[in-house]
């Protein structure tokens, strides 16, 4: 998602997108869905050499995108969530042979009382070394289902474990299960990070939103030449924003570059429609009755996307 002003600057914009890629685990095959096995981890980095990548610190994209530095195509972020061990025990030292830069965004609550699965602060301090350290919460809560208060708290208890541990405050969050919504956001907001992550995938140009970057998991089935197509579709989403109190869909409204006309779009559950758009507008009447508690939304031209994600709350 980005910011409204982006539209008057359209001609200007040369296309350029670089990616933001988010692991969890690394080497553990007892969780398949959020675990990257070590060869495919290397033919990752592989690919990436071979193909003239750079990985780059996300300190590096926040400074192009603060400046209005032109963001380059080959660049490439590369974040962890959760701080599981086996990234430490599995991963660090593939990241230190191919001495590419990393995030590690830490689940707090999970290094402070010491949780088996999950890496310590001397750990942490350690990987922090060779890369930056970000925040994933205190508890890792479904956010949305918290209050504002509540969303806060999380976070200061985060932040201050985090400045007592490291030294510093943290600049950088990523949201517990990619999940938020506007109150979400806006607390978040409230603390002042450089960057704000979701999980939606998608890519970053000069004039994506510094609060609500896209990163695109990578683990499934897609490899990561594929996921590397992905290009930025400059959009401001309308409607819908929240979750629908009634469960139901009732439109799908985006403003768009304007000369692009066909698109198609993609609701969880329903698969993909074309839709077209008249003067850089989208607007569909849908009435669906939402199937999933987290709900994808879609907007596609080529290989040009932009999402959201609805969480029930
Ligand atoms: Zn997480």
């Amino acid at each position: 998602m980005r910011k409204f002003f982006f539209l008057a600057f359209f001609p200007l914009i040369i296309w350029a997108d670089a990616h933001i890629f988010v692991y969890h685990r690394f080497g553990d095959s007892e969780h398949i869905s959020t675990n990257t096995s070590l060869k495919v981890l290397r033919d990752e980095f592989d690919f990436l050499n071979n193909n003239g990548y750079k990985v780059i610190p996300l300190q590096r994209l926040y400074k192009a995108l603060q400046d209005g530095e032109p963001i380059d195509k080959k660049w490439i972020v590369l974040t962890i969530d959760d701080s599981y061990k086996s990234f430490y025990e599995n991963a660090l030292g593939i990241f230190k042979e191919y001495g590419f830069a990393f995030t590690l965004f830490v689940y707090v609550e999970a290094s402070d009382r010491g949780y088996r699965d999950f890496m310590n602060w001397d750990q942490i301090r350690e990987a922090g070394k060779y890369g930056e350290i970000g925040l994933h919460g205190y508890a890792h809560h479904h956010m949305v289902s918290l209050d504002t208060d509540a969303i806060k708290k999380d976070t200061e208890k985060a932040a201050a474990s985090y400045k007592k541990e490291l030294g510093s405050d943290p600049k950088y969050y990523a949201y517990p299960y990619g999940e938020y919504n506007r109150k979400v956001r806006r607390a978040i907001e409230t603390f002042g990070f450089d960057l704000i992550l979701n999980q939606n995938s998608g890519a970053v140009d000069g004039q994506s939103d510094r609060h609500d970057l896209d990163r695109t998991a990578l683990t499934g089935d897609n490899t990561i030449e594929h996921k590397l197509r992905i290009r930025t579709l400059p959009t401001t989403w309308i409607e819908p924003k929240n979750w629908p109190k009634d469960g139901k869909l009732k439109t799908i409204h985006a403003t768009i570059p304007p000369n692009i006309k066909n698109l198609e779009y993609f609701v969880s559950g329903y698969g993909w429609h074309r839709i077209n758009a008249k003067n850089g507008e989208v607007k569909e009447l849908l009435n669906l009755p939402l199937k999933l508690g987290r709900t994808r939304i879609f907007l596609k031209t080529g290989s040009r996307q932009s999402s959201i994600i609805l969480v029930k709350e």
